[in-house]
């Protein structure tokens, strides 16, 4: 089992574990009930943690999380071309290709 992401809440968490359902990236939410647990332990393991099963996914995993991590600091923005709306750190839209 391989620590791949140490997330702020259960719901950032969740949509991790969601997008790397999606590509079938086997993990697992540790801490997912510690919540009820502090005063008890120290503040830091109370942070629900995103496991993977296989180490040979961390990679991939990291770049997807990371990706999603960037583009939720970024509103929406529309393509100056076809009007299709995208996070605005894009750089390609991926509807047209418009840059
Ligand atoms: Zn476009």
């Amino acid at each position: 089992m391989n620590l791949v992401y140490l997330a702020q809440n259960i719901i950032e968490a969740k949509i991790i574990k969601d997008l790397l359902d999606a590509s079938n990236i086997e993990n697992k939410i540790m801490n997912e009930h510690a919540i009820g647990a502090m005063g008890e332990l120290p503040f830091i393991q109370t942070y629900p943690e995103i496991w993977l099963a296989k180490e040979e996914d961390l990679l991939r995993a990291r770049k997807l999380i990371d990706s999603f991590v960037k583009g939720s600091n970024y509103p929406d923005t529309n393509c100056s071309k076809c009007g299709e709306s995208m996070p605005s750190n894009f750089e390609l839209c991926w509807n047209c290709g418009e840059s």
